[in-house]
């Protein structure tokens, strides 16, 4: 092989001889081969574990725009594909940008078993309650929803096509997270249970085996105010149901043995350890449609909220904003969110430590 003649002229220390050290040179050689290929699953692997899955995040704000009402659909159909496409966009900012992390989850379970008691509905009342370094170390999805929400609303007030834009495909995002019931605990990726994985095999695995089934249209966007209480029962509902996601799991695992629970797949042309269909059809049976249903949850809030925001700001005429186009200034900041999100990679954890 050519590569291992390479570490032959150029890994050999001077002080031993050359024979052995050509030997040795090719087992550290072969050795560091195999340890990347293992990082490589084991990135892959935990890149998957991150997040609703792309598929699902893009879902959701898509079939979001069909519930909204004619006058708000004139602009969202418009411009449907930018809210798909950077459904994503929140994650992608994780990496990159200080703050980012926290906004999608939040672990109620630091708080106690009176978590919704104690936690003040709107922030500044928390952060007076609790300081801002120990409820952003926790999370904060349900007032940043918040927050985001009246960005909207002001972008509305203004007609700024751009923001508009940006808010909703990010708002859309935050609202699914919070239907996930793993962003709602310290134990989010079942690592205190010896559960590693079971984030990605709830949020993406399933959904990407079994989500052609689901039934995700819905009716037409309703106005909800006060968005403070439906963001909250949003996260009391996925923190009842986080339970049941862990508690599935580990009782499935005893019937299992680990080759029949995992299965590996070619992704992207890295092979991937992953749940098999066996053993995630039997979950995705155990938990009776809760993944769908909480899909079906985050389209209904992502139009509700939309649609919400927009009367809030006097339900101005979007037909003016028709041909709207990004300009250069807006795609370059898309793009640089797009750059540097590899960055932080290795800097930031996908969800708050204890
Ligand atoms: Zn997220």
């Amino acid at each position: 092989m050519p590569i291992i003649h390479l570490t032959k002229y150029f890994m050999v220390p001077c002080c031993v001889p050359a024979e052995k050290n050509f030997k040795k040179n090719r087992f550290f050689f072969i050795l560091s081969l195999n340890l990347g290929f293992l990082m490589l699953l084991s990135i892959q692997f935990s890149f998957q574990n991150a997040y609703w899955g792309f598929w699902a995040h893009k879902r959701i704000n898509r079939l979001a725009v069909m519930r909204l009402p004619v006058e708000m659909q004139f602009f969202y159909r418009q411009n449907i594909d930018y809210l798909t496409e950077n459904a994503t966009n929140p994650d992608k900012r994780r990496y990159s940008v200080v703050g980012e992390a926290e906004r999608h989850f939040i672990d109620l379970d630091m708080y106690g078993d009176s978590a919704l008691h104690i936690l003040p509905r709107y922030w500044p009342d928390a952060v007076k309650k609790l300081g801002e370094d120990s409820l952003r170390k926790h999370g904060i999805v349900p007032w940043h929803v918040q927050t985001a929400a009246f960005q909207l609303t002001n972008a509305f007030k203004e007609k700024d096509a751009a923001r508009i834009l940006r808010i909703s495909a990010d708002l859309g995002h935050y609202i699914a997270d919070a239907h996930v019931p793993l962003h709602t605990t310290r134990n989010y990726n079942g690592q205190l249970t010896n559960q590693e994985g079971i984030h990605g095999f709830w949020e993406s695995r399933l959904p990407e085996l079994f989500a052609d089934k689901y039934d995700l249209w819905i009716g037409a966007a309703e106005y909800k105010d006060p968005i403070a209480e439906q963001i909250w029962n949003t996260v009391a509902a996925s923190h009842l149901a986080s339970d049941s996601v862990l508690l599935f799991e580990k009782e499935l695992s005893k019937d299992f043995k680990p080759d029949k629970k995992y299965s590996y797949e070619l992704r992207n042309n890295v092979l991937t350890r992953t749940y098999s269909r066996e053993f995630s059809e039997k979950y995705h049976q155990l938990l009776h449609n809760q993944v769908e249903h909480r899909m079906r949850l985050s389209i209904k809030m992502v139009g509700d909220i939309w649609y919400t925001c927009w009367v809030n700001a006097g339900q101005p005429d979007l037909k003016e904003l028709s041909g709207f186009t990004f300009n250069g200034a807006d795609k370059k900041i898309d793009g640089a969110e797009e750059a540097g999100w590899f960055k932080r990679l290795f800097m930031v954890r996908p969800e708050a430590e204890d």
